[in-house]
């Protein structure tokens, strides 16, 4: 003959759903998958969870009573056939049980928070942009749901961890007018809580970085760049970047090493005029590695004129 679920919990009939909890709890210390590995444990495992099922739920175990009670020679022939439990589903009722347990017993836990670099370049930095950042963040395994075992076993998506490492693409407005290593925040974008706890924070570190060699310091911008020695004796025009892109400068000739050129509204934006500021740009004069045949000769024309020139003036 089938036992009766209070049977299977060896519980009186009126016992407290305290008593069956507790009852319970014990019983799945002895037989749940992850201690007692035998198939006889496994069956005595499923029936408890079946019997606690219905047990521990008011509705379920009026029913089950009342039909006891008025058919028992039926109940005895197809006790169960009438309770449908959670084990089709995937997961036992302990999962079940033991989530509601831990959800009224364990505090709720914000989620880590997770901390992202990103860099941007001074002209954004201004204007504002976008950026999309990778990141890993642990979160509840989705096919345990945190139990860590499926199916009275454990979980093999998660490895029985109870959480997985998701990658998540997360595209981040950055506003015009950042300041160098603002964090922004973006609410709940970090790893998940535990007991129901909120997700933590993600923090985005912008870093406005120097742009082709570009320094900045008390609102001036500085660089240099390197001329040609014919270039600085015959003059001519020569790029030079900015922080808005390329600016041309007039080389006037006889132009010396180290000579310093102010370029005008190419600087930093003044937020309360609308204007931009000056550039300071230092030549450097480049003497190439390498000269053909050709290019040693008209030095030496030079090296030659040079000289006379000197004779000249001696006499
Ligand atoms: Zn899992």
């Amino acid at each position: 003959m089938l036992k009766s679920y209070y049977e299977i919990l060896n519980i009186c009939e009126n016992a407290s759903k305290d008593e069956i909890k507790k009852q319970f709890k014990k019983l799945v210390k002895m037989y749940h998958p992850d201690i007692n590995s035998s198939l006889e444990a496994e069956n005595i495992f499923k029936e408890i969870n079946k019997a606690a099922e219905i047990l521990l739920d008011d509705e379920k175990r009026k029913n089950y009573d009342k039909l006891r009670n008025t058919n028992k020679e039926v109940y005895n022939k197809k006790p169960h056939q009438n309770y449908k439990t959670s084990e089709s589903s995937g997961y036992s009722f302990y999962d079940i049980f033991k989530k509601t347990e831990n959800k009224k017993t364990k505090k709720p836990k914000k989620g880590s928070d997770i901390t992202v670099n990103v860099e941007i370049d001074y002209q954004e930095a201004l204007l504002g942009t976008y950026r999309s950042v990778n990141i890993a963040k642990s979160s509840i395994c989705p096919k345990c749901l945190g139990k860590k075992f499926a199916n009275g076993q454990k979980c093999s998506y998660c490895n029985g961890l109870g959480e997985k490492t998701l990658n998540k693409k997360i595209t981040v407005k950055i506003p015009p007018k950042i300041k160098d290593k603002t964090k922004l925040r973006l609410k709940q974008e970090g790893s998940e809580g535990e007991f129901n706890g909120q997700p933590g924070d993600l923090y985005i570190v912008v870093n406005i970085t120097k742009k082709d060699d570009l320094t900045v310091k008390d609102g001036i911008v500085y660089n240099e760049v390197e001329i040609s020695p014919y270039t600085a004796v015959l003059g001519g025009n020569i790029k030079v970047p900015t922080l808005w892109g390329e600016a041309v400068i007039k080389i006037p000739p006889l132009t010396k090493s180290n000579q310093s050129f102010k370029l005008i509204d190419v600087g930093v934006l003044n937020e309360k005029t609308n204007k931009k500021g000056e550039q300071i740009t230092k030549v450097i004069i480049q003497i190439p590695s390498e000269i053909s045949n050709d290019e040693y000769k008209l030095y030496e024309k030079l090296k030659e004129i040079n000289s006379k020139k000197k004779n000249a003036q001696s006499i």
